[in-house]
């Protein structure tokens, strides 16, 4: 059984050499189901990687919304599995699945009951590492739920073409908004407009000041801004909002990997101009992924919705393309494929 380890806790930003590819010793990892146990053993076939992880490997001795990696051990991540050998009455051998895993060829899993069955093995599966997966459900919840979102406002994507921002600015249109996408390259920005249907995006890295950019455009303010990446970029939209704008929070990457957070230089527009900004974590709502599969299985199905993924094939891989997401090398959905069936 192969599998990635954490060597140490990370600080600064994680390299290749702080994870490890080994290989279980014969003998050393059990690959069957213990007699009496509800455990379920499956197969993984796709891991995701996805930029909470970084946080998962650092120490945070006051806690973290989600448990720290420990070094030494196999690191954890959603995944799309088949199950081999099961304990659990519900599911039983050649069921797919998906949930969290391990970064690893065979896992243990010891609470099944966490796990998703996959009610549409039709589509690609990769799909539930994405799209149909954790960040679709984030960029749906995100959107429709923190956002609030109405026909006809004014939106704005940042890490627009990636996992969750693709959907974000797809279900945005679906809505009737005006929809402006950032993101880091050129190739990125023609994405987003050729195949995502974004009505504008621009490329990030290569404008001088991002107010001006932002106020370029967006001549009468932005409504909603779906954040996936904090920084000067938040800086920036906070002096373009409109009055009773809302801010989805979802995640702020451009700070992840920094020792000491940058700070905020225009918080006082919330209050002037009476913005909502909420945070949320989307592991709290999967509660609504039952609802949020038919609707974007329908959308994919209808061709609503375009997706793209980055699929970088073998285990060995995974370090690499983890890493990848915090300089913008993914274009579209990170994952890795481990095993085809
Ligand atoms: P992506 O597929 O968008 O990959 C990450 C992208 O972030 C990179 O490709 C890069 O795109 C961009 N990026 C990296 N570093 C920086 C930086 N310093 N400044 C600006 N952009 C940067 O990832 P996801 O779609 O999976 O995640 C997007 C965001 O959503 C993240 O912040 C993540 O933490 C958050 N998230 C939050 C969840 C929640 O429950 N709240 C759940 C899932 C995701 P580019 O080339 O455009 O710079």
């Amino acid at each position: 059984n192969r599998r990635v380890v954490l060597k140490r806790y990370v600080t600064g930003f994680p390299t290749e050499d702080d994870m490890e590819l080994v290989v279980a010793a014969a003998g050393a990892v059990t690959l069957a189901v213990p007699p009496g146990s509800r455990s379920v053993l499956v197969k993984n076939l796709y891991l995701s990687c996805d930029p909470y992880m970084r946080g998962r490997m650092s120490k945070h001795d006051d806690g973290s919304y989600v448990q720290d990696f420990v070094p030494g051990e196999v690191l954890t991540t959603f995944g799309v599995s088949k199950v081999v050998a099961s304990g659990h009455p519900d599911l039983k051998e050649g069921d797919l699945v998906w949930g969290m895993t391990g970064c690893e060829e065979y896992t243990l899993i010891t609470n099944p009951e966490s796990l998703f069955k996959i009610n549409h093995p039709e589509l690609p599966l990769s799909y539930y590492t994405g799209v149909l997966g954790m960040p679709g459900l984030t960029a749906y919840f995100g959107f429709f739920e923190i956002s609030k979102p109405k026909k006809g406002e004014y939106v704005l994507v940042s890490a627009a073409s990636g996992a969750v921002g693709q959907l974000v600015g797809q279900l945005a249109k679906i809505t009737g908004c005006y929809v402006v996408g950032s993101a880091g390259s050129d190739e990125k920005v023609n994405l987003l407009k050729s195949k995502f249907g974004f009505d504008e995006a621009f490329n990030y890295k290569k404008e001088q000041d991002l107010n001006a950019a932002l106020k370029r455009c967006f001549p009468e303010g932005i409504d909603i801004y779906f954040e996936n990446v904090g920084g000067a970029m938040l800086d920036a939209v906070l002096l373009n909002m409109r009055n009773h704008g809302r801010i989805a929070a979802c995640g702020m990457i451009s700070q992840y990997n920094l020792e000491q957070q940058e700070g905020v230089r225009n918080l006082l527009c919330v209050v002037a101009k009476r913005i909502r900004m909420e945070g949320f974590i989307i592991m709290d709502h999967f509660g609504a992924y039952g609802k949020f599969e038919e609707e974007m299985v329908g959308h994919i199905k209808e061709g609503k919705i375009a997706y793209v993924e980055d699929v970088v094939e073998g285990l060995e891989k995974l370090p690499e393309a983890l890493i990848g997401l915090f300089h913008g090398r993914n274009v579209g959905k990170q994952l890795v494929a481990v095993a085809r069936e």
